[in-house]
């Protein structure tokens, strides 16, 4: 399949350079938009094609045409785009609330300290919104240009999960103005004795925090959720138990994707990048452990993070010996 005259490039030999369209001149062409392969399983595969004569003198004896899967590409352009429209959309529906409560604190006088003091906490709800958008952003650039560092050591569970709850409570009261809500919502199992996981402190706060907060606004009606730590052998497992809305198998399969939300109403009416748990599975698995989900529609969700534990002296040698690692 040759190009029509005038697109591509014109093959050496035909046509004068800045010469006007030549009738049948034999060009190479490239197309790449919309096109398709079926395979044979029934899958649709994005490809290009490149096309270009075969030439005997001014003979033309045929042409070679070559497909190229783009699939990656198509990935590339797909993420691009949820990219400008995530962030569009989170940058404008605070930002929106940071116009709107500020120009009413400016134009009326006769607010009141109630009325006044809400809409403060509604510019500073929407401030740490814009801030929490930039934080996932960054976090996936150094995720994904390989920037971001984890500093291993011995990290106590119990520690880890307190922080959590405080932070929960904080942010709910420098929202709300109402006391700790969220972390009345918590409750809190971790087994005595628990000893520490290799871990990087930080970004193991950030991961518990994430599932937390996702525990939290997934589920509408203040259901409480439960945070449980205990050992499974040479780990720790931390679950994250809430009676929320649930997912079905097929959103569970694709919850840690970037960009990934679950398009139903009681998802979308909740803020979000779907960038979350992107960034809690990469830092889950920059500390060498793992994390997994089971959920039901309606019922509610667990997600379990999975560290591994320090090791002690006598373990090391036995595995040491063994040259093994001890089965989980
Ligand atoms: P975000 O919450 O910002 O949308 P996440 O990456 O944290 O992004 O989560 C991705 C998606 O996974 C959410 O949009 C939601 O559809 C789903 N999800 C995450 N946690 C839960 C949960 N605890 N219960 C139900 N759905 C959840």
């Amino acid at each position: 399949m040759l190009a029509p005259p005038c697109s591509g490039t014109t093959v050496p030999g035909r046509g004068r350079a800045g010469a006007q369209c030549q009738p049948f001149s034999w060009s190479v062409s490239t197309t790449g938009y919309g096109l398709h392969l079926a395979r044979a399983d029934g899958q649709r595969l994005p490809v290009a094609m490149t096309a270009a004569p075969l030439r005997a003198g001014n003979e033309l004896l045929g042409a070679v045409m070559v497909f190229r899967d783009v699939s990656r590409e198509r990935e590339v352009d797909q993420l691009k785009s949820s990219l400008v429209s995530t962030v569009s959309h989170e940058l404008r529906t605070p930002l929106t609330m940071v116009q709107g409560f500020s120009e009413l604190l400016l134009s009326r006088q006769d607010l009141g300290e109630k009325r006044s003091r809400e809409a403060l906490e509604q510019i500073h709800a929407s401030a740490q919104r814009l801030g929490r958008l930039i934080d996932d952003l960054l976090s996936v650039s150094r995720i994904d240009s390989g920037k971001l560092r984890v500093d291993l050591g011995a990290v106590d569970v119990r520690g880890v999960v307190d922080e959590v709850v405080k932070v929960a409570g904080s942010q709910a009261e420098a929202t709300r103005g109402d006391g700790p809500v969220f972390a009345d919502r918590l409750v809190v199992e971790v087994a005595p004795g628990l000893p520490a996981v290799m871990a990087d402190r930080d970004k193991l706060v950030q991961v518990v925090m994430n599932l937390v907060s996702n525990a939290l606004k997934y589920s509408p009606g203040g259901a409480s959720v439960r945070i449980v730590a205990e050992r499974k052998r040479d780990h720790a497992e931390i679950s994250v138990i809430d009676q929320g809305i649930g997912m079905t198998e097929v959103e569970c399969a694709q919850v840690f994707e970037k960009f990934t939300r679950a398009d139903r109403p009681e998802v979308r009416q909740v803020s979000g990048t779907g960038l979350g748990l992107y960034i809690t599975k990469s830092l889950v698995e920059m500390q060498h452990g793992q994390v997994w989900v089971q959920s039901e529609p309606g019922k509610g969700s667990v997600f379990v993070l999975s560290l591994p534990l320090t090791p002690e002296p006598e373990r090391g040698e036995a595995f040491a010996l063994q040259g093994t690692k001890e089965p989980r």
